[in-house]
């Protein structure tokens, strides 16, 4: 006889195990150990994940979904795990998101140094980057001034991509000692909403039926790789979103000896400028000193780039991404516009991400692979395709990432060399954000939303705390 499908009765269902989810989770369990909580994974558990392309030397696109991007610890697993801080001077967060328009400013500075605590505990390193020397960090920042930069210097906690992954096991297995039921290889794929309100999910493991989970509070925390399916669930369920900012760019590879007084003093240095013509937003994110280029894939099969740097293996390059910010808000669905591009690049390089010499988009030539072969700056992600993406990169973008190459020259002299490598596309799929309480509460009663799938968060430190305070809001 057929086994009927399950139907789990809970207290909380949280849908994705990023530090969003995974942080809500533990926090959850502290305030309430009596009751049940429920994670629902649709990757594997964070020691089973694995990239094959460290070994295959290309990206296999795995089935069903990227081990960079999916199971347990989400993007953070893989990522190089830089904990964006605060300055406790500031009244603003220049990075990692937008809790701080929700919670306030006081009680998200409290919530990152609580959440940063718990990251000590699992094993987070004790150095903290870019708080010595603040005079040369002074200095840095005069010259970008000069040119027409902004520096945003923010304490940073560097885990590394290799130690990231064993904080997070610690953390997995101390989730289960607490009590959370946690189903990995299991997707959710829809919400059961009645009358306004949430009443559970319907989710499915890898090889069974469809089944049902009920509980009064549900926690959408599903990424920017769970972006597009929660856009779909909004128009299924008139759930209510707003436009956000969408973030187009590209990963810029250049020699360490050209960033060395930046990612000595600074590790990451934040440079935000308005080049003109069109004065876009536009700014470094994510630098990886001595780090490696890599891919990520999305649903559809989309590739984007990204990097990371390892704690222990090192290249002689310095990635970090260029990203421009464009305010789409007349457009019913800005991400489309981004996964268009992304869709164009891919195509041209045969379904893979493109590498280019930044001399040869200044004189309009593609490269060529044997160009690449002999070029001074080698390419760390061996599979990208050498071509042309100035062929699928708007032109509004592609000016604006040029003119701040040329400004970033002023601040690290040979920033702007022709060897330098531009990689595409590397895009940020959180540009439709969904309508939020002050307690991340959505149109649907007893339906919260945390992370950056919902477009609230940019980084693992402030999608982590969004976790922690959203448990604080929940009944
Ligand atoms: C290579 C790389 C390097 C990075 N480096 C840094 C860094 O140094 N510093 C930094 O601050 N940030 C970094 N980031 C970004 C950081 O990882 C993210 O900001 C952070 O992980 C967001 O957390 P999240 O919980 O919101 O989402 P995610 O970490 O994306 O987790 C979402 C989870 O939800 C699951 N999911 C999605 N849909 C469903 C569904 N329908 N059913 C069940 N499960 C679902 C996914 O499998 C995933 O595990 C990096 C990202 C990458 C990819």
């Amino acid at each position: 006889m057929k086994e009927q499908p399950r139907t789990r009765v809970c207290d909380y269902i949280i849908v994705g195990a990023g530090p969003a989810g995974v942080f809500a989770a533990m926090e959850l369990l502290k305030l309430h150990p009596e009751r049940k909580v429920l994670v629902i994974e649709r990757g594997k558990r964070v020691e089973n994940r694995f990239c094959p392309a460290s070994k295959a030397g290309k990206c296999i696109g795995c089935k069903p979904y990227c081990n960079i991007m999916n199971g347990f610890s989400g993007a953070g697993a893989f990522s190089d795990g830089k904990l964006s801080l605060f300055n406790p001077e500031d009244d603003d967060f220049y990075v990692g998101g937008n809790l701080h328009k929700y919670a306030g400013v006081n009680v998200t500075k409290r919530l990152i140094t609580e959440t940063d605590k718990m990251y000590l505990k699992f094993g987070a390193d004790t150095k903290l980057q870019g708080v010595d020397n603040p005079g040369e960090i002074s200095k840095i920042r005069k010259t970008a001034e000069i040119a027409g930069l902004d520096l945003v210097n923010i304490p940073i906690r560097h885990l590394g991509t290799d130690r990231a992954h064993l904080i997070y096991q610690k953390i997995e297995n101390h989730l289960e000692e607490m009590g959370a039921e946690i189903l990995f290889e299991t997707e959710v794929k829809d919400l059961l909403i009645e009358d306004g309100k949430i009443h559970g999910v319907i989710y499915k493991e890898k090889k069974g039926e469809e089944s049902e989970a009920l509980a009064e509070t549900v926690i959408i925390a599903v990424g920017r790789v769970g972006a597009n399916w929660l856009l779909k669930i909004c128009e299924k369920h008139a759930i209510k979103t707003e436009p956000g900012i969408l973030d187009v760019g590209i990963r810029y590879e250049l020699p360490d000896k050209v960033m060395k007084r930046i990612n000595d003093l600074l590790y990451e240095g934040k440079f935000i400028g308005k080049p003109a013509p069109y004065n876009d937003k536009v700014r470094t994110f994510c630098q990886n000193p001595s780090g490696f280029v890599t891919t990520e894939v999305y649903d559809e099969g989309i590739i984007l780039v990204n990097g990371h740097s390892l704690k222990d293996t090192k290249s002689e390059n310095t990635n970090l991404a260029i990203l421009v910010s464009m305010n789409l808000k007349d457009m019913p669905n800005p991400m489309e516009y981004s996964r268009n591009i992304a869709r164009n690049m891919n195509a041209l390089a045969g379904g893979n991400v493109i590498v280019q010499r930044l001399g040869d988009i200044m004189i309009g030539k593609r490269t060529w692979p044997d160009e690449l072969s002999r070029n001074s700056v080698i390419p760390t992600l061996k599979s990208a395709s050498a071509g042309d993406l100035s062929l699928a990169m708007p032109y509004r973008e592609l000016m604006d990432i040029l003119g701040f190459i040329e400004m970033m020259d002023k601040v690290a002299p040979g920033f702007a060399n022709a060897d330098n490598l531009l990689y595409g596309p590397e895009l940020k799929f959180y540009s439709n954000k969904l309508e939020l309480s002050t307690s991340l509460e959505t149109s649907i009663h007893g339906l919260y939303a945390i992370g950056d799938g919902c477009g609230l968060t940019r980084g693992l430190m402030m999608a982590s705390a969004s976790g922690v305070y959203v448990a604080r809001q929940v009944k």
